[in-house]
């Protein structure tokens, strides 16, 4: 063994996944400094003797990144570079009763709704006071909002729920304090993230209380942009497209999953709509938040889709022209509804049909983008790229969407700030322009 005697307790914290799982990796982070641990996010050395590994079990290629990294700090345990090794997360919440089996290594497994017993674990208690307060890992200036914690719906192919557990939103009170605090730290930008953030409030206010959420959220001194992801299309309420269109600070756009464009698939998929409602929500959007930017995430290749459901959707996409497209390949996921399919689509035509999405949508990016050329928008400067600095619209959400590259030698910009960038050119996912306005 390398390292002689103990080292001071410091935990360093590994986040996998989505967006979610980031939002718990930094409420436990601000809980273990609340009390007087310290702490690291993604350390790139070994200098903690504690590694807690906030895991995700969505689908396979996640499940085995999680499954690498355990066996990473597994390995540097056995080094002994690091003294513990606990996991929580999907992952965990998931398979814990095989991984316990599987890597006896690693001294303790948290579901996720477990952040108590995890802190007793590392000599911590959960402090209430605390609540609204959190240290951010990603750049201060946008943040992550975490609206409300599970899921309530029966989309056949999710596994999700199996890992998060039922819907509970979070009250409006400790979302705005959240916000607050965070608006005091420098953010500017609020992504509210949830698994159904349309189904907000219907639980803890017995209605659809999304618009009221944005409402109160949109007062809060200094967040000059709310975003709003993971919208689901069956029973939208309609009343919060007009907060959005009234209020200057929430940006016209919606990330709305809508997995397939086949009334028959969608059926199939326990979505409880149609393509026809479908269509007809997302000319709603466009008519009630004009110039609104629509994203959405489909699936290929879930059990029993034929071609012609394939070639209904890819009408779909041709006629619905969305602003920002991702499409995953079908995952057979076990205790899912759509496990009890079988998975009879091959690997290679799942792929032949995620790729000709992708192609036919990159078409439309092109032709939406290159209308912009000419135009100027207020953009959010997330980083310096060699000369150039990187920002996004309004219509851009960071990590999944387009960037906007300000060339800008001459003007003084700075991380963080808003500019007004009129853009020269052009390409399927980036703009390219120079400042024309400083905004501070
Ligand atoms: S709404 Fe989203 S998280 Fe919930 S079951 Fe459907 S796909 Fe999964």
């Amino acid at each position: 063994m390398k390292t002689r005697g103990l080292k001071k307790t410091k935990v360093n914290i590994v986040t996998l996944g989505c967006s979610k799982n980031l939002v718990d990796s930094e409420v436990l982070l601000t809980q273990l400094r609340g009390n007087g641990i310290d702490v690291i996010h993604e350390s790139k050395k070994d200098d903690a003797n504690i590694v807690v590994i906030n895991t995700c079990g969505f689908i396979d290629n996640a499940k085995q990144e999680s499954i690498d990294t355990i066996l990473r700090y597994v390995d540097a345990k056995e080094e002994g570079l690091v003294e513990k090794v606990y996991v929580t997360g999907c992952l965990s919440q998931r398979y814990k009763d095989d991984l316990e089996k599987e890597i006896p290594q690693v001294d303790a497994w948290f579901g996720t709704r477990d952040l108590s017993r995890l802190l007793k674990q590392l000599n911590a208690n959960y402090k209430h006071e605390l609540v609204g307060e959190r240290i951010l890992t990603n750049p201060s200036h946008f943040a992550y909002l975490k609206i409300s914690e599970g899921c309530d719906r029966p989309c056949s192919f999710c596994a999700i729920p199996l890992m998060r557990g039922g819907h509970i939103s979070r009250p409006i009170e400790e979302l705005v304090l959240e916000a607050k605090n965070l608006a005091k730290n420098g953010t500017k930008e609020l992504l509210l993230i949830a698994q159904d953030s349309t189904y907000y409030g219907l639980d803890l206010y017995k209605k659809r209380n999304l618009a009221e959420l944005l409402k109160h959220l949109s007062d809060v001194e200094g967040i000059e942009w709310i975003r709003l992801h993971y919208a689901f299309p069956t029973g939208f309420p309609t009343d919060a497209l007009d907060v959005m269109a009234e209020r200057s600070n929430i940006c016209k756009y919606l990330d709305i999953p809508l997995q397939h464009g086949s009334s028959r698939m969608l059926k199939l998929m326990r979505r409880g709509t149609t393509r026809e409602k479908t269509e007809q929500l997302l000319q709603t959007l466009r008519e009630k938040v004009p110039g609104i930017a629509i994203r959405t995430t489909l699936i290929a290749g879930h059990p029993g889709e034929t071609d012609e459901d394939f070639n209904e959707m890819m009408g779909f996409v041709e006629r619905s022209r969305f602003d920002r497209l991702g499409v995953f390949s079908y995952s057979h996921e076990e205790n899912t509804h759509s496990h009890s399919m079988e998975d009879n689509i091959p690997a290679d035509i799942k792929q032949e049909r995620v790729d000709a999405i992708m192609e036919l949508q990159q078409g439309i990016s092109f032709e939406l983008n290159q209308a912009k050329i000419g135009r100027s928008f207020k953009t959010l400067i997330d980083r310096k790229e060699g000369r150039a600095f990187v920002g996004r619209t309004e219509f851009d959400s960071p990590e999944v969407d387009n960037e906007v590259i300000i060339e800008s030698q001459e003007n003084y910009l700075r991380i963080g700030d808003f500019t007004t960038v009129k853009i020269h050119s052009a390409t399927e996912f980036d703009l390219t322009g120079k400042p024309s306005l400083l905004f501070v």
